[in-house]
């Protein structure tokens, strides 16, 4: 049984992990400050006698602190995450990235706790060599560009991880999440999954943007959910980045033609350029799909849930919790 403390424990994956270390007996503490994080994520695990719950901000180093000194395991996911945020905050983005894992880092070198550091598909930027290898050059766009500071600030985060790895020793894993999907994404940071899903239920037109073309691989929450979880438990992980993600690849208007059969929904399929979805210049990823033999090498891990099958869930989720109006504000 180990000890283990989830930043942003109390959102979309953070809540599955947390539920995944819990049903095999580890004690989990979650931090949280529920900015993006939602407590009806947890609320059901609060009764749990392994379960502990505080409502701070990863950068209140006394919080912190104590958390990090009874855990043995932090897996770091608080963070701004989601294009939309990242794109209208970026000054929150970069500091809430950049100096919540340093304080992280900081509390876990204290206790020699072992650390898993969220990163994102992101940092490989304009990258055209799919598939996307840990170990492959990347290029970002210019600074001018706010998309671009949540992938400079995460790789700051896996720098900073690596860095406390080499320099003390200490047992730090950064993985790169590609898109992700499952129950309780919501659609109101921009994740397209959960908006088309809504978009269809509610037969309002289902937003593409651009032209449609650009395409993503999709993983359930649960497939990397045991991903990170067999992450935490590896010796031989520390030290190194690791892709985690689906290779299952689909363009955006398929995606959008998948969801309305699926659905069985009425809605029409709206373009919408990009710099009016996001802001003008902004430049979006054409194709990103994850080389994973690194992860599968070292665990044997790959995805079990297919595209249709992650969409029937999340179509599920939004359906029985009547979620869809709400995701879409
Ligand atoms: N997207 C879209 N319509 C939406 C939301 C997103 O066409 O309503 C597109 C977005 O431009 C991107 C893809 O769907 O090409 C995936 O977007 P998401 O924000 O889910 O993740 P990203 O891959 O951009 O991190």
């Amino acid at each position: 049984m180990a000890s283990i403390l989830i930043t942003g424990g109390a959102g979309f994956i953070g809540s599955h992990l947390a539920e995944a270390f819990l049903a095999r007996g580890d004690q989990v503490a979650v931090i949280d400050d529920l900015s993006t994080g939602r407590f009806e994520n947890i609320a059901h695990l609060t009764n749990h006698p392994a379960f502990r719950f505080a409502i701070a901000d990863i950068r209140d180093r006394i919080v912190l602190d104590r958390l990090a000194s009874e855990a043995d395991v932090i897996v770091h996911l608080a963070a701004a995450v989601g294009v939309k945020l990242v794109v209208e905050k970026p000054v929150h983005t970069i500091t809430v990235n950049v100096m919540g894992t340093e304080a992280v880092l900081e509390a876990a070198l204290r206790y020699r706790c072992r650390v898993l550091i969220t990163s994102t598909s992101e940092v490989y930027g304009k990258g055209i060599g799919v598939p996307f290898r840990e170990e492959d050059d990347v290029v970002l766009g210019p600074t001018s560009k706010s998309r671009w500071s949540y992938a400079a600030s995460k790789m700051v985060d896996e720098f900073l991880g690596l860095a406390y790895w080499r320099e003390y020793g200490l047992p730090v894993v950064p993985f790169r999440l590609f898109n992700t999907v499952g129950p309780r994404q919501t659609g109101r940071y921009g994740m397209v999954i959960p908006r088309f899903v809504a978009q269809a239920v509610l037969q309002r037109p289902i937003t593409v943007y651009g032209d449609g073309s650009q395409q993503r691989c999709f993983c359930d929450v649960s497939d990397v959910v045991r991903a990170v979880v067999g992450l935490a438990d590896h010796l031989d992980a520390p030290g190194q980045v690791y892709n985690v993600g689906s290779q299952e690849e689909i363009s955006i208007l398929d995606l959008a033609e998948r969801v309305k059969h699926l659905t069985g929904s009425s809605s029409t399929i709206q373009f919408v350029p990009y710099d009016q979805a996001y802001a003008p210049g902004f430049e979006d990823m054409r194709r990103r799909v994850p080389d994973i033999s690194r992860v599968q090498a070292l665990l044997g891990w790959q995805p079990r849930l297919s595209l249709d099958e992650i969409l029937l869930n999340v179509y599920q989720y939004i359906v029985e919790k009547d979620l869809a109006a709400t995701f879409l504000t």
